[in-house]
């Protein structure tokens, strides 16, 4: 079986996706979304700046080769030559090289014998000291898209460091990444080598047995996961407790210990038990919200500091906002805006949107003159993005503090209210999933924020006005989705009189 950086990589983040990606049915994978895709183009484009930026001399093995031992002979060809940077050089150990090999010292014995390794390093780069090719030896580095050097970018570097300690008979001391924008970290193997030692034994492990690795649903990990629909289903019809919010993976494991498995049976469950394994508070917020889910309905927080009947209290202007932005640019390219008069009844929405990245200024300050001219309404936004976001505007366009001070002071955040006093029966407490248990619905199923950021993407690109309608469609509907929950929290506050 062949033990491959990639299968470490999803291993690293979820064990059961590992497992699929091996054993599981193709035809039950999800298809891939458009962000993915987007987010590999990126990723093209940050390798490419890395290259041109540090190592714009880099040789690579030849195209013309087939295989990966073909690759990995003419990448070790390349090393035994000195070039100083490979790109996309292969590393391959076989068994048999793995188990010829007596010299090894005990840090490199910590490959599982019986099985092949494939690996892919970013770039190799050549370093004076010794190895079996003379006096230099190459060390690797793996770049990433993101910002920071996550566990599972350090311990695939570890992998490569171990690929090449066999190949070159000489362990390079420190792996590197590059992360965003342009920053290098060194990885130290001290404290990485025995992680990669645990984790290719559980990974052997799992890979050998045919016993799927249990769901378990974490919305952060999931969500771009091809599986997921796959496994959501599985989840469903278990009522896994990974579908109560505020379950964690280390919660569940204890939950499990007083025979607590289901939504069901936490619902149900002997309150004193669970004190007794997560804390008082911890207990009942979880246990109320497997009953919310199990009896489908919403149960107000009777700690709440919220007096919402005064907050969300009707006004005769009140604002819904919401953003739609371009991380990769660090662009907030439409501020819609839904304003509701309730004198006239009317719902008009203002969509502030730049179609080009230049334009961000000037739609920054036309949502200036909007929310100037409603100047005593209540702006209703959901999560801190807006907040945020309105602070960044600020600073980069310098606006006057005498100005940005009083808008901030009118922003009501319908997420915190929601969190801090009912508890609603949702697996998440996402917009789209609160407004959805609430009846309303987008009007373009299925879509997500991140397919918006790939259909604004899509319109720099092909000038399509269509994409620019699709955004705009979603935004309003995210503004009016924000005013459907204000409206259901209004109600539902005043008549139980909180
Ligand atoms: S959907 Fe989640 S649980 Fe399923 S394989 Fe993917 S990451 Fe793992």
């Amino acid at each position: 079986m062949l033990i491959t950086d990639s299968l470490l990589l999803d291993y690293k983040r979820c064990s059961r996706r590992a497992f699929l990606n091996i054993h599981g049915d193709p035809r039950q994978q999800d298809p891939e979304r458009d962000f993915l895709h987007k987010l590999r183009q990126e990723n093209k484009r940050h390798i490419a700046s890395v290259l041109n930026t540090f190592y714009p001399d880099y040789e690579k093995p030849p195209l013309s080769k087939t295989s990966w031992k073909e690759k990995a002979q003419a990448t070790e060809a390349l090393m035994q030559q000195g070039v100083d940077c490979i790109y996309q050089g292969i590393l391959w150990v076989d068994d048999e090289r793995l188990t010829s090999l007596e010299y090894l010292n005990h840090s490199q014995r910590i490959m599982p014998f019986g099985y092949d390794y494939l690996g892919k390093p970013h770039l190799l780069i050549k370093q004076p000291g010794q190895s079996k090719f003379g006096d230099w030896f190459y060390y690797p580095i793996s770049i990433h898209l993101g910002r920071k050097a996550k566990p599972e970018y350090k311990l695939v570097a570890t992998f490569y460091a171990q690929l090449l300690g066999i190949i070159q008979e000489t362990s390079p001391p420190n792996p590197e990444l590059i992360t965003r924008p342009l920053k290098h970290s060194s990885v130290d193997m001290v404290q990485w080598l025995p992680k990669l030692q645990l984790v290719l034994d559980e990974c052997v492990t799992i890979l050998e047995t045919v016993e799927e690795p249990e769901v378990f649903i974490a919305r952060q990990r999931c969500n771009l996961c091809r599986w997921y629909s796959h496994c959501y289903a599985i989840a469903q019809s278990q009522q896994h407790l990974s579908l109560v919010p505020g379950v964690t993976p280390s919660r569940y494991q204890s939950l499990q210990k007083i025979g607590v498995m289901t939504t069901h049976s936490l619902a149900d469950a002997n309150l004193d038990s669970i004190k007794e394994l997560i804390g008082t508070e911890l207990a009942q917020r979880l246990q109320q919200q497997a009953r919310s889910l199990v009896h489908n309905h919403a149960i107000p927080r009777h700690q709440s500091q919220y007096n919402l009947s005064e907050i969300l209290s009707r006004q005769t202007i009140e604002l819904y906002f919401d953003i739609e932005a371009e991380p990769e640019r660090n662009l907030d390219y439409l501020l819609g805006v839904v304003v509701v008069d309730r004198v006239t009844q009317t719902q008009t929405f203002y969509p502030f949107l730049a179609e080009t990245p230049e334009e961000e200024g000037v739609i920054w300050q036309e949502f200036l003159e909007l929310v100037n001219t409603y100047n005593e309404a209540p702006i209703f936004h959901f999560s801190d993005y807006e907040k945020d976001t309105i602070k960044r505007l600020g600073n980069l366009y310098q606006t006057p503090n005498a100005q940005i001070k009083p808008l901030l002071s009118r922003l009501i955040d319908l997420h915190h209210c929601v969190i801090n006093s009912v508890i609603l029966p949702v697996e998440n407490y996402s917009l789209k999933s609160l407004a959805n248990w609430l009846g309303f619905h987008w009007r373009d199923a299925g879509i997500s924020g991140d397919q918006c950021v790939c259909w604004y993407d899509q319109w720099l690109t092909t000038g399509d006005r269509n994409y620019l309608q699709s955004i705009l469609r979603y935004n309003e509907d995210d503004c009016l989705a924000t005013l459907h929950l204000k409206n259901w929290l209004l109600e539902f506050f005043s008549k139980i009189n909180f």
